[in-house]
C-alpha cells in the first residue's frame, strides 16, 4: 500500500545485527528502504547482511561500538555516505545486567545507560542534521515493558527505558518544526537471545510471562513489523511522541 511505501528511503537500525532489530531491518527493506545496520560483533553484521542481501533487499553493515559519541555520528555519516541520505533512525541496541540494585556496579549501570538510552540521543543528535536538510524523518525508539513496569533485578534497564519514553517526547516536541516525528514501540517479551538468558537467569520468568499474557505465546520479532513500518511511514505523520506496545495484552491484563 502506497501510505506504508518505504521506497526510496534510507534507514539506520542500531542493534540490528540479530534478534529485533535485524527483524525490524527486514522488515523496513521489505516495504522497500534501504537499510544500514549497526552492531559490534563484525561477524553477526556480515552474517545478518548476507541474510538481508539473500532476500533481495538493499543493506550495508556499519560495526560500532555505540557507547561513544564518535561512533555514533560515524555510524550516521557512514549512512549517508553509502546511500546518499537518511530518513529513518531505529534505536534498538539495548544490553542489560539482571542484578539487584545494590549488587549493580557503576559501570554496569553506566554501560545500561550509554548503550539503552544515550546512544539513542546521540545517533538522533547526529540523525537531525541530514533529517533537517531533507526536509523531515522519522525515529523510533525500541522500549520494553520495563519502560512501565519494574523488576528488582532491572533498575539500570527499567531507568534507561524509561528514559528512552521520555526522550522520545522531548525530541518529538523539539523537532516537530523540522517535520520530524519521533516514537517508541514497548515490545513485550519477544523470543530472542535476550529472552533466553532471561528465562535462564530470573526463576519463575516463563510462568509469571505467559500466565499473564492473554496471547499466550512469546513474541517474534516479526511482530512488531507492522508498528514499526507505521511509524517510518507517511501514515503516521500526525503522529509524534507516541508509544505502541507490542505485546500480546501482558500489559493490560490485571
Ligand atoms: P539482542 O541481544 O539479540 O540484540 C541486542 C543488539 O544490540 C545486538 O544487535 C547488539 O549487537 C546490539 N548492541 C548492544 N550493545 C551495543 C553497543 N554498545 N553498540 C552497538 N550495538 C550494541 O536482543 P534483542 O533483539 O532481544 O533486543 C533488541 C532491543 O529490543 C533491545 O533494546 C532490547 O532492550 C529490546 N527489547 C527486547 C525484548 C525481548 O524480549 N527480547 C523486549 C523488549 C525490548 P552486538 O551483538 O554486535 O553487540
Amino acid at each position: 500500500m502506497e501510505i506504508f511505501d518505504l521506497s526510496g528511503k534510507v534507514a539506520m537500525a542500531t542493534g540490528a545485527n540479530g534478534g529485533i532489530g535485524l527483524a525490524i531491518a527486514a522488515a523496513l527493506g521489505r516495504a522497500g528502504a534501504e537499510v544500514m545496520i549497526v552492531g559490534r560483533n563484525r561477524t553477526k553484521c556480515e552474517t545478518a547482511v548476507k541474510r538481508l542481501q539473500g532476500a533481495g533487499l538493499r543493506a550495508a553493515y556499519f560495526v560500532a561500538d555505540l557507547t561513544g559519541e564518535a561512533a555514533c555520528k560515524d555510524a550516521v555519516a557512514a549512512t549517508v555516505s553509502s546511500f546518499g541520505r537518511l530518513d529513518i533512525l531505529v534505536n534498538c541496541a539495548g544490553i542489560t545486567f539482571r542484578k539487584q540494585p545494590e549488587d549493580l556496579t557503576l559501570d554496569e549501570w553506566n554501560s545500561v545507560l550509554a548503550t539503552n538510552l544515550t546512544a539513542g540521543f546521540l545517533c538522533s543528535q547526529a540523525a537531525l542534521l541530514a533529517m533537517r536538510e531533507q526536509g523531515g524523518g522519522k525515529i523510533v525508539n525500541v522500549g520494553s515493558m520495563h519502560t512501565l513496569f519494574a523488576a528488582s533485578h532491572t533498575a539500570a534497564y527499567a531507568a534507561s527505558k524509561g528514559g528512552l519514553l521520555q526522550l522520545t517526547k522531548s525530541l518529538a516536541v523539539a523537532w516537530a518544526k523540522h517535520n520530524i516525528q519521533v516514537n517508541a514501540v514497548l515490545p513485550g517479551y519477544i523470543d530472542t537471545e535476550l529472552l533466553q538468558s532471561a528465562l535462564q537467569q530470573v526463576p519463575g520468568l516463563e510462568q509469571r510471562v505467559l500466565g499473564r499474557t492473554p496471547a499466550a505465546r512469546w513474541g517474534r520479532p516479526e511482530d512488531l513489523d507492522g508498528a514499526v513500518i507505521f511509524l517510518a511511514s507517511q501514515a503516521s505523520n500526525f503522529i509524534t511522541g507516541a508509544s505502541i506496545v507490542i505485546d500480546g495484552g501482558y500489559s493490560i491484563y490485571g
